[in-house]
């Protein structure tokens, strides 16, 4: 072997290049998760039921009551890049669904076994599908990969199993089937917080009650305190602000001076995605400082509307990160109305003790 010479350069296999991507977005169960109930949202269900076993890495079933997919659409539903929500690269700057890119499905499809069972109203039954590798995929070897006609109601299930069968480092890599279970039901608990309408529930198999159950018509401050408890519920107070300079709306829920815990919870929305940003965090710790004991952090659901022209979502294929226009202006302007009511509160209760 000379060592001096040149590698020769081959491509990839597009196997082994799907298989990379998809690993790169679904990192753990609680991202094929996070998909496939934006996938429910955009379908415009107000129902959304999920199932899981083994944290996750057994079983992620989501059922909803959606739009469901057209039978003629089932052979292409799990390719990449296919969608029905993006047509230009233009559009990108007016996107209001979750979804984009047509990734989600695709991804998972290549590194577990993915099952679909769909009904359009206009159906008479509902399609069951299996895919493998971004394909229509027999349910069993020798069989047809032709979807099959089943009994079932209007709206979409999808059945993920055995999540990182063929990617055993990663498989591995998952230590406690209860960290991920948290991990997904912290991450339904943010979505039926914040999707007003909708009702949620999620359950682990085997159990007998269920870990969240929010009811369709649940006001937001009721869809707190099933999930965060009393407690917090009960220290609520609300905000809204806006400023058409800087193109946002901010409203949400935040916990007065008389609550405080060990770490801030913050439940952030940026365009109806759940988001994290360590600088409105940062923020946000900063203004409950003065009003908080030393090491007293607060609760804060936040939920920011910014003008998609402004926003830039294509950051990474996960989407968790997004990117905006006058940041440091928007934060500020949330702090400030978090701020004053915070502040609001604290003078009305020295002057009911006064009095
Ligand atoms: P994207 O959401 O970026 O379009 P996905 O891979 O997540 O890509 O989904 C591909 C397509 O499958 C969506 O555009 C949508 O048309 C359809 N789809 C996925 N999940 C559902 C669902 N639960 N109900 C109805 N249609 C769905
Ligand atoms: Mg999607």
């Amino acid at each position: 072997q000379d060592d001096s010479a040149p590698r020769r350069i081959k491509a990839l296999d597009p196997d082994v290049v799907n298989k990379i991507a998809a690993g790169e977005i679904i990192v753990a169960p609680v991202h094929a998760l996070k998909e496939l109930i934006e996938n429910a949202v955009d379908a415009g269900s107000t129902s959304l039921e999920v199932l899981v076993k083994e944290g996750g890495l057994k079983l992620l079933q989501i059922t909803d009551n959606g739009h469901g997919i057209d039978k003629e659409d089932l052979p292409i539903l799990c390719e990449r890049f296919t969608t029905s929500k993006l047509k230009k690269f233009e559009d990108l700057s007016s996107i209001c669904t979750y979804g984009f890119r047509g990734e989600a499905l695709a991804s998972i499809s290549h590194i577990a076994h993915l099952t679909v069972t769909t009904k359009t109203k206009h159906s008479s039954c509902a399609w069951r599908a299996h895919y493998d590798g971004g394909k229509l995929s027999p349910a069993k070897p020798g069989q047809s990969p032709d979807p099959k006609p089943t009994a079932g109601r209007n709206g979409t299930q999808i059945s993920v199993e055995d999540l990182f069968y063929n990617v055993p480092t990663r498989r591995k890599a998952f230590r406690s089937a209860s960290d991920e279970y948290n991990k997904i039901i912290d991450m339904v608990g943010r979505y039926a917080i914040h999707c007003n309408g909708v009702a949620f529930s999620c359950k682990k198999h085997g159990d007998s009650g269920t870990s969240i159950a929010v009811p369709s018509q649940a006001a937001t401050i009721d869809r707190i305190r099933q999930i965060h408890g009393g407690g917090v519920a009960n220290e609520l107070i609300e905000f809204t602000t806006s400023d058409d300079r800087w193109g946002f709306k901010a409203s949400g829920w935040a916990t007065n001076a008389n609550y405080h815990i060990k770490k801030t919870t913050l439940l952030l929305f940026i365009n109806n995605r759940s988001v994290d940003s360590s600088n409105i965090k940062k923020a946000v710790e900063q203004t409950y400082s003065a009003f908080l004991p030393k090491n007293g952090h607060p609760f804060v659901y936040l939920s920011l509307e910014i003008d998609p022209q402004r926003v830039d979502v294509n950051v990474h294929p996960t989407k968790r990160e997004v990117n905006f226009l006058n940041e440091d202006e928007i934060i500020q302007a949330v702090c400030q109305i978090i701020r004053d009511k915070l502040a609001a509160v604290d003078t009305s209760r020295t002057f009911m003790t006064q009095t």
